[in-house]
């Protein structure tokens, strides 16, 4: 893939790490008022002027969260700034720069990594985030990717996993379960690619939830939303893994249980309809599968009124006492516990 891609294959040794590095970045400009040095010294220096700086990280690796098989290296670079950005939102917090570190293997030609790095400028700019350094290093075991993204938030805008009571109402943005579909056929059409490299992949049937998965969005809206909506939510998460476990975790930090209601779960009709096709349960999928990069967060109840009827968020339960513990009502009205992977269907 990379072969055909690229007709000219620049070996990455004739480019130098220094000159590498020069004409990855050299198109990346500063925009953020924040960001004082960029790239090119030894380290970036940033001034928040007295707000609370936030930064998240994480390291992606080849063949474990990612395969060059069907990713294009562009949505690689995109997808890779994205997920980082989407912890900042989550603190409901403004992502302002980040930092992108890669090893790679040396049989990569230079053109690969220009692609990659028309990704980060495209989530740049559409994010308006800084690019403000990084580390470029070889790899002999595949590719690896560590982004940080940093970001700013007044003192008591911040919003942690730990501030959830009882009876507040549990809310989600957008629809769930895309994103894991979307890499079942991926990885479908790659089996079959592998028994017949003639096959013509027909995807377009699958466009939104194979872009949920290859091209995710971080939900930078939201915050603005809710500031807009003058909402703050009591506790927030990003659903990295899938909303079962990123529940149990809002439960944990927050010290509170939850009821979570299975007809209030949103659901894309390519979603229903997919699971349908792959016989999955498409509530099992919404809670199970990850990579959705929605935000789900508690509010009081007496902030309803303020949220109600928004197209972008979905009020799938409340939390409750500790002690009853975190469950899914399900559409027949059974409560289930929920556990990291979904529900646990041996105990009610
Ligand atoms: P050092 O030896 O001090 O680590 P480097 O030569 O690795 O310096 O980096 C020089 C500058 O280039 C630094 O500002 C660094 O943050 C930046 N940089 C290095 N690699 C990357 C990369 N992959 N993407 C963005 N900036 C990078
Ligand atoms: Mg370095």
């Amino acid at each position: 893939m990379l072969e055909d891609k690229n007709q000219q294959r620049t070996p990455l040794e004739k480019m130098g790490e220094f000159g590498l590095i020069k004409h990855l970045t050299q198109n990346f400009e500063l925009n953020q008022a924040s960001s004082e040095m960029g790239i090119g010294d030894d380290a970036a220096v940033l001034d928040f002027e007295g707000k609370k700086t936030i930064v998240s990280t994480d390291l992606l690796v080849e063949g474990v969260h990612f395969d060059l098989a069907y990713m294009p290296l562009k949505h690689l670079g995109y997808k890779s700034v994205v997920v980082n950005l989407s912890d900042v939102y989550a603190m409901n917090a403004i992502a302002t720069q980040i930092t992108v570190s890669i090893a790679v293997s040396n049989r990569f030609p230079l053109e690969a990594l220009e692609e990659f790095y028309e990704g980060v400028a495209l989530a740049c700019k559409l994010y308006n985030v800084d690019l403000v350094g990084g580390d470029t290093t070889s790899s002999k075991t595949g590719m690896l990717i560590s982004v940080t993204a940093i970001g700013v938030a007044e003192t008591d805008g911040i919003v942690y996993r730990s501030g959830a009571k009882p009876n507040d109402l549990l809310v989600v943005s957008g629809d769930l379960g895309g994103a894991y579909l979307g890499l079942q056929v991926l990885e479908r059409e790659k089996e079959v690619f592998k028994v017949n490299p003639n096959s013509q992949p027909d995807l377009e049937p699958y466009a939104y939830i194979v872009e949920r998965q290859l091209k995710p969005e971080a939900r930078k809206d939201i915050p603005e939303l809710l500031q807009k909506l003058e909402v703050k939510p009591t506790a927030m998460i990003d659903i990295s893994d899938g909303l079962s476990s990123e529940i149990l975790h809002l439960c944990e930090a927050s010290e509170v249980g939850c009821n979570l209601f299975e007809d209030k779960v949103p659901l894309d009709p390519i979603v229903i309809s997919t699971s349908e096709e792959f016989k999955m349960d498409s509530t099992m999928i919404a809670l199970g599968g990850g990579e959705d990069y929605e935000l789900l967060f508690t509010i009081d109840q007496a902030d309803y009124p303020k949220i109600k009827g928004n197209p972008n968020l979905t009020v799938i339960g409340h939390m409750t006492e500790q002690k009853e513990g975190a469950h899914l009502i399900t559409r027949g009205d059974t409560k289930i516990a929920l556990t990291a992977q979904g529900w646990n269907s041996f105990d009610s």
